[in-house]
């Protein structure tokens, strides 16, 4: 069941968002070769708690950490570790917070040093399905416009889809109805109404769209062992219009791409 917010649960749900686009921001700073991937989580694991946030993916189903951080051929769902940034390397940060009650959740891939072309390319286009979906994302519109935007626009460029994994409803709970689909036909699915807050969050592969789960349980990689990105938006759709709740404003002072 789609658990439609009110204007006032909308305004919370952003004050936790914006301490989540400080989060990231704060990660971004050391996003960078020679790092490592336990040492981002544990700066935004103390910057949310300082904040007064909760991190919404420590301890969700088991999950141990506060960031998803998935390097290179890993899709989602990845352990921060004693790996060490490289450059060539991509990295997806996945971060929520839980604040007076509501989630949000967002996520931004990073290029480490100089990557490859087609893997720049991977993630500029990825990063562009996000704000085609969100585009799509509005009141009177069905769900399948915004997969149909997202995956007409990067299959053109040879990409991906992954099919499995899909964005979803944001409020109480991390993962909510509906789900959202990051390919699909337009004018199919439910129609989107007043008070709906979802996050959009293509996952889009280098090669071929298959994916397969590594042996800790969690991690999700492509199947052919080629990059992916994801980038996700926590957004809010009203009759006023779309507003996109979360933030890479912070990461983007950083790094711009
Ligand atoms: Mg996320
Ligand atoms: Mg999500």
């Amino acid at each position: 069941m789609i658990q439609i917010k009110s204007r006032e649960e909308i305004e919370i749900i952003k004050e936790g968002a914006d301490i989540l686009g400080r989060a990231h921001g704060e990660v971004a700073k050391n996003v960078k070769e020679g790092v490592t991937t336990a040492s981002l989580d544990k700066i935004a694991e103390e910057f949310i708690k300082d904040n007064g946030g909760v991190p919404s993916f420590k301890n969700y189903n088991g999950f141990p950490y506060t960031l998803c951080i998935s390097e290179n051929e890993q899709v989602v769902h990845g352990f921060p570790g004693e790996k060490v940034l490289e450059s060539g390397d991509i990295v997806s940060i996945d971060c929520g917070v839980f604040y007076k009650g509501f989630h949000s959740d967002s996520a931004f891939t990073y290029p480490i040093g100089t990557v490859e072309d087609k893997t720049m390319e991977l993630l500029i286009k990825t990063k562009e399905s996000l704000y085609k979906g969100i585009e799509k994302a509005r009141v009177g519109n069905r769900l399948g416009d915004i997969g149909f935007e997202i995956q007409q626009y990067v299959e053109q460029f040879g990409f991906g889809v992954v099919r499995e994994l899909v964005g979803h409803g944001v409020g109480k709970n991390l993962h909510e109805d509906p789900e959202v689909p990051n390919y699909g036909k337009r004018g199919k699915g439910i129609k989107l109404v007043d008070g709906m807050v979802i996050a959009i969050e293509p996952m889009i592969n280098l090669g071929t769209k298959n994916i397969v789960q590594e042996a800790d349980g969690w991690t999700i990689r492509t199947q052919d062992k080629r990059p992916s990105a994801h980038f996700e938006h926590t957004v809010a759709i009203t009759k006023e219009g779309t507003e996109v709740l979360t933030t890479h404003k912070y990461i983007e002072e950083i790094i711009k791409f």
